[in-house]
């Protein structure tokens, strides 16, 4: 059996048995892979990267989609950039107080072949009538479209390859400006250990555009180097703010049965170690 090696880092990485090839190509814009692995299950992987695996996506994606939707309270129009394998969409569309998402893949051939090897992950949810896919680049959407979003999350790879962009100034602005008053930006941000860069960069960007910014944490086994972090955004102080009773009894409205997600870990996921804050602070 061949294993396959993650080329994220040099020097050190990850190593996931192929106990079944499913899928091996490249798309218009990326190399992909899609591989059954014994202990993670279905594995998913763009240009040498670990996207998802079957046993721990759960953590990554209730994470990034339940903080900030149930942190706003009241959300109804959703902006999702990277679909991929469509778990993001998968969490959002079990609020039921969500009444439009739209969705901006740029890589239609990764949404099609995760449908394929990868249902579980989006387990219908890219045919909700609620869901509006664009093909297209997230950062052109955001710099052109007059649509407002009470949370937009950007469930991108790492930047390098075609989410270059969704790390820069200009996507920031233009998300800034996408948000209602009290909307949220929740975006994918790397491991800090080993991309100290990224959370020292988006930092930065976020203090020049936002009101109130931060980041949170969720450990997921295969984004490997420790805690990974999500970055936080919003035009006003209030979704943020909002006290760990509000949250409980939010999460007990929703009627969510999650694996991860809890009030609790909500709340202390914003919680940052030292050697992050000293990033974020330069
Ligand atoms: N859901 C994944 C997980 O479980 O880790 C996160 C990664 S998801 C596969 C990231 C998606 O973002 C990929 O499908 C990729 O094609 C897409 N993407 C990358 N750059 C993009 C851009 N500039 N605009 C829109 N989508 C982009």
């Amino acid at each position: 059996m061949a294993d396959y090696r993650e080329t994220l880092y040099e020097g050190y990485g990850q190593q996931l048995r192929i106990d079944e090839l499913l899928h091996e190509g490249h798309t218009d814009q990326q190399h992909l892979v899609i591989f059954r692995n014994a202990r993670f299950g279905r594995v998913m992987a763009l240009d040498g990267v670990v996207q998802t695996t079957e046993a721990d996506e759960f953590i990554y994606h209730e994470t990034l989609a339940h903080v900030p939707i149930l942190a706003h309270g009241a959300v109804r129009r959703v902006l999702v950039i990277g679909v991929g394998d469509g778990g993001i969409l998968r969490e959002i569309v079990r609020h039921a107080g969500i009444e439009e998402i739209v969705a901006v893949e740029i890589d239609a051939e990764v949404i099609a072949l995760c449908r394929e090897h990868l249902p579980q992950h989006s387990a219908g949810a890219l045919d909700d009538p609620r869901l509006r896919l664009v093909i297209g680049d997230g950062l052109d959407f955001v710099a052109t479209t007059e649509e407002r979003f009470d949370v937009i999350i950007s469930d991108s790879t790492d930047p390098g390859g075609p989410a270059s962009s969704l790390f820069g100034a200009d996507f920031y602005r233009n998300c800034q400006r996408c948000l209602n008053a009290d909307g949220v930006l929740a975006t994918q941000n790397g491991v800090p250990f080993l991309q100290p860069d990224e959370l020292s960069g988006t930092a930065r960007h976020l203090a020049a555009t936002f009101a109130d910014w931060g980041f949170f944490l969720a450990a997921v086994p295969t984004y490997i180097g420790g805690a990974m972090s999500f970055g936080w955004a919003s035009n006003s102080q209030r979704a943020r703010a909002t006290d760990l009773a509000t949250l409980q009894q939010r999460f007990a409205a929703s009627g969510l049965r999650t694996r991860y997600y809890n009030a609790e870990v909500h709340q202390a996921a914003f919680a940052l170690p030292q050697y992050m804050r000293e990033l974020i602070d330069g």
